[in-house]
């Protein structure tokens, strides 16, 4: 009887590798930039037609390939690129000799290759998996690679391709994220005849990602740049009050390869805990640079996944690095925030002209006044001892007292909002935003000396809960009590609260204890215990701030804008919003078109 195991034909092989190599059009795209940077080019252009599924050319100024080196680039496991046959020692992008011989196999491949310094420039072609004879050709420099009719010879494959868009922009997406990798290389993409960008050649990293991730991202970013141990992270992450509604705007990078890492977009998520609400992302680009050996690239075949050596190390890396960068910072507001407003503010789209005439023929004679009992009781706003007008404001002498960049407070609106002036312009201050801020910080701060104020419940509170919930607080019990929370067990579904925190004022112990058990289930135990005390804080913080809708005095609002400047993350909530916007006097002017 005849063996029924059999050794596969290599075109099968190549085939089934196609499968994990070459996804989709964009995945084949990728695979020959990379390429074309290992060959050292500093310019590599890339055609498209219908989203890459019937065209593809890849063109460089590489150091391009000899004839026999041609020949041997579409055979299985051939590459230039592993010295030393040592898997730890990656420094190119490509190491697996697969992608050529995959694409090779599932569509029609056309190679035309001069090799630096040689006369003749050679083209050979490859049809699904069938070679043809190597050819004298033209090519000036560098190396033109076309795949014609992806996966043809894989009809299942076909059938999973997108629509054109779709795949267009998973191409702009990957190629995006070369080049954000390296800015020394100038990379172009055209549908067909319609250029999609034209990337030039960047000396610096900040040119690049200026082109690619806009000014907006660079003007509400933070630079890092940290080394420890040979380790090294550089990049921009967003101010904390600069968000997206997905992680789709975190660019990652090891080693100069674009990757996409679940521990990497964890510690994101964990730096960013305590300033951010957890449906909201911060845009990051990130780029971290570790000895060779201290990572695995080969994962899957496709590259994007890595496993690090020390996971621990590169955490604690990113996360110092991410959280001193933000804290830093801590006290600005993104400009994004005072844009919005002020496009918000600008009167309809009328032309000004119009506007005006508008306003003086018919308007004015036509305005009545509302009926009384329409107008709210106006209180004498407690600021205008302050001037009637302004020149007898400028020539008094700037009171002794210094205000800080968020200003003299001069007024509170709607119980809610403080209004500021500063030299250069006007703070709109959300009093229970920043209070809630401030609350938080100051539970830290009180929970790192074992100090925090507490107020004894004249009659302790029995709140029921689910036994599991009970359970994740009680473990937490001594945690709970440095934080000012008193608890005690009282059976399996109830507890017993004896203290809370003096900064809480008068709360609902029930809907505090809940909301801290659902926050703990929640992060489960990918925070360290420090991260969840902190986010037992923000918790609480939340339930103790009540001051919106509370009237406060002149004194009391600076008092809360110098708290504000000495507080860090002040700019945001603990969920990520402003606590305050800026606008500038010149955008304002702008708005009554007195600029
Ligand atoms: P890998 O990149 O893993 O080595 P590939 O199948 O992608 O495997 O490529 C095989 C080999 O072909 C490469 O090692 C390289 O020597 C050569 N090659 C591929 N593309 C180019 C190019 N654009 N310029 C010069 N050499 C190339
Ligand atoms: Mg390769």
């Amino acid at each position: 009887m005849t063996s029924r195991i059999r050794l596969l034909e290599p075109h099968l092989i190549n085939q089934i590798a196609a499968g994990e190599v070459i996804e989709r059009p964009f995945s084949a795209i990728k695979e020959l930039v990379e390429n074309s940077i290992d060959a050292g080019a500093t310019q590599i252009d890339v055609i498209v037609r219908d989203g890459g599924k019937s065209y593809i050319s890849v063109s460089d100024n590489g150091c391009g390939m000899t004839e026999e080196e041609l020949q041997l680039a579409v055979e299985r496991h051939a590459t230039s690129k592993l010295k030393d046959s040592n898997l730890f020692q990656i420094s190119t992008l490509g190491f697996r000799g697969e992608a050529l011989p995959s694409i090779g196999s599932v569509s029609r491949l056309h190679i035309t290759s001069l090799y630096e310094g040689a006369q003749d420039a050679w083209t050979f072609s490859i049809e699904g998996g069938t070679k043809s004879p190597l050819k004298p050709a033209q090519r000036l420099s560098g190396t033109l690679i076309e795949v014609r009719d992806l996966f043809y010879a894989t009809p299942a494959r076909l059938k999973f391709l997108r629509a054109t868009t779709t795949e267009l922009q998973a191409i702009r997406e990957s190629l995006d994220r070369l080049a954000m990798a390296h800015p020394q290389v100038g990379l172009s993409l055209k549908d067909d005849q319609r250029v999609i960008f034209n990337y030039r050649a960047q000396k610096n990293l900040m040119d690049r990602l200026q082109e690619i991730m806009g000014g907006e991202f660079m003007e509400n970013s933070i630079p890092l740049d940290l080394e420890r141990d040979g380790y090294v992270v550089k990049g921009y992450v967003s101010l904390p009050t600069y968000h997206r509604a997905t992680a789709n705007h975190q660019y990652l990078f090891v080693n100069q390869r674009p990757v996409k890492d679940r521990v990497l977009m964890g510690v994101i998520k964990a730096a960013y805990q305590d300033v951010l609400a957890r449906d909201r992302h911060p845009l990051v680009a990130l780029f971290l640079t570790l000895p060779p050996e201290a990572v695995d690239m080969n994962v899957h075949p496709a590259k994007t996944e890595v496993r690090f050596q020390d996971v621990q190390k590169v955490r604690s890396l990113m996360i110092s690095a991410i959280r001193h960068g933000i804290h830093g910072e801590s006290q600005r507001a993104s400009s994004h925030t005072a844009q919005v407003a002020i496009a918000a503010l600008r009167p309809p789209m009328l032309p000004l002209n119009q506007g005006k005439l508008h306003l003086a023929a018919s308007h004015r004679p036509a305005f009545t006044p509302p009926s009384q009992s329409l107008v709210a009781p106006f209180e004498v706003p407690v600021y205008s001892h302050l001037s009637e007008n302004e020149s007898t404001y400028e020539e008094t002498p700037t009171p002794q007292i210094q205000y800080g960049p968020l200003g003299q407070a001069r007024a509170q609106l709607h119980s809610t909002y403080i209004i500021s002036e500063t030299p250069s312009g006007i703070v709109i201050v959300d009093q229970h935003a920043a209070h809630e801020r401030l609350v938080y910080e100051s539970l830290k701060a009180a929970r790192m000396t074992q100090n925090v104020p507490r107020q004894m419940l004249l009659i302790p509170e029995v709140v029921e809960l689910k036994e599991a919930d009970c359970a994740r607080l009680l473990t937490l019990k001594n945690d709970l009590g440095a934080c000012g929370l008193g608890i005690e067990a009282l059976g399996d579904q109830s507890l017993l609260v004896r203290e809370i925190p003096a900064a809480l004022g008068e709360i609902n112990p029930k809907s505090l204890l809940q909301d801290l058990a659902d926050e703990l289930s929640e992060l489960g135990e990918a925070l360290s215990l420090q991260d969840r005390l902190d986010a037992v804080c923000s918790s609480m913080a939340c339930h103790g701030s009540v001051r919106a809708g509370r009237r406060m005095q002149i004194e009391e609002m600076n008092a809360l804008l110098r708290q504000m400047e000495s507080t860090a993350y002040s700019a945001q909530c603990n969920h990520g919003r402003p606590t305050y916007v800026e606008l500038k006097l010149s955008d304002v002017e702008k708005l009554f078109g007195r600029k």
